[in-house]
């Protein structure tokens, strides 16, 4: 193995180390999980040309493609700058130079997405595009942040497990006039999502403290008696991880926050990072850093400008019963900061 190879710098160029001696992986960005069908022809012909001939897709939905060995990465840099300039600038209008050089960091990680309203028919918003406004705001970063995107509380996209898990929810509507009370939507909420609803005297009633925005009810009501209300709405969980030590769920910090509240905040994550990193970033995601801040600091600058819509809720405190990272964390991470 060529002892000269600088592991760390190509980690920041995204590729990963290979256990097999002078290889490599490189992670090929899809803001959202998506992209068009036409860049498989690129992964194809990184993955024949210098890789082992195998895609894997990857857990934070990337191209991944294993094999590649040192010497050809300075040619699949070259080669990935038109995917880069298509995928990141043009669709995704990030700011960012494109050179030879490949990727320019791997701080802020690929997007996560489920598929959204642009096929799933319980998706309350636009997961994709809302991916790629996302992508803008946090990349390229050095600063490390995994984000995930869910059109409903389903949570297909396991936003749950992530430093940042944004949920696409829905404030209902529901029209007297255009109800045949035929309890659908009593069942359905029943056996999905929370019990809420109840047929008193011909009249569906909402216990609205513990309605989710799932939409369920619409979904099966068969005369349009419950809408979404047209304003789309999220929910924003934190600290959310797996890995090896002390894996959680992250908590609602965020809820019926609108499109534009949730941009504000994503936008102030950078000074965030800055704030608790002494502008120096480190491997350290997202979580660790809320963790290192305090929740109370963390939202204080978390919501900086931020102005909140009316419907918008914010946690009062949030703690988690799972261990927390030790407390030598300022000093030296420990094992299992990914
Ligand atoms: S999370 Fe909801 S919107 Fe997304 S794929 Fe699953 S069911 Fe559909
Ligand atoms: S939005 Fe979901 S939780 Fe709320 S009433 Fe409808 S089905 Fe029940
Ligand atoms: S499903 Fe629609 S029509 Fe049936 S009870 Fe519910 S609101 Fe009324």
């Amino acid at each position: 193995m060529n002892h000269d190879i600088d592991i760390k710098k190509l980690q920041v160029n995204c590729f990963r180390q290979s256990k097999v001696p002078g290889e490599f992986m490189l992670q090929m960005r899809a803001p959202g999980g998506v992209v068009q069908a036409k860049y498989l022809a690129v992964v194809q012909h990184i993955a024949d040309t210098w890789g082992n001939g195998q895609l894997h897709l990857g857990m934070r939905q990337t191209f991944s493609i294993p094999g590649i060995k040192y010497e050809n990465i300075e040619a699949v840099n070259e080669y990935l700058r038109g995917y880069i300039e298509e995928v990141e600038v043009a669709s995704c209008d990030v700011n960012m130079d494109v050179n030879e050089g490949g990727y320019p960091t791997i701080g802020a990680r690929n997007v996560m997405a489920c598929i959204g309203n642009s096929h799933c028919i319980k998706a309350n918003i636009d997961t994709l595009s809302l991916a790629r406004k996302m992508e803008k705001l946090v990349f390229p970063s050095h600063y490390h942040i995994k984000m995930s995107i869910a059109g409903c509380p389903n949570d297909c996209a396991k936003a749950t497990f992530n430093d940042f898990g944004i949920v696409g929810i829905a404030k209902m509507e529901y029209d007297y006039d255009r109800c045949i009370a035929c309890e659908r939507c009593v069942e359905t909420c029943a056996s999905h999502a929370t019990r809420v609803l109840s047929l008193e005297n011909g009249k569906i009633v909402k216990d609205v403290c513990c309605c989710v925005g799932c939409a369920e009810c619409a979904t099966v009501c068969p005369t349009g008696a419950w809408t979404r209300r047209p304003t789309k709405f999220y929910r924003v969980l934190i600290g959310g991880r797996s890995g090896k030590q002390y894996p959680r769920a992250g908590k609602i910090f965020l809820n019926w926050v609108t499109e534009e509240v949730l941009l504000a905040v994503i936008g102030n994550w950078q000074a965030f990072s800055a704030e608790v990193l002494n502008h120096q970033p480190r491997y350290l995601h997202g979580g660790h850093l809320i963790d290192m801040a305090g929740y109370e600091k963390f939202k204080e600058w978390i919501l900086k400008g931020v102005k909140l819509n009316p419907e918008a809720e914010v946690a009062e405190r949030l703690y988690w019963t799972e261990t927390e990272y030790r407390s030598n964390i300022h000093v030296k991470p420990v094992c299992g900061v990914d």
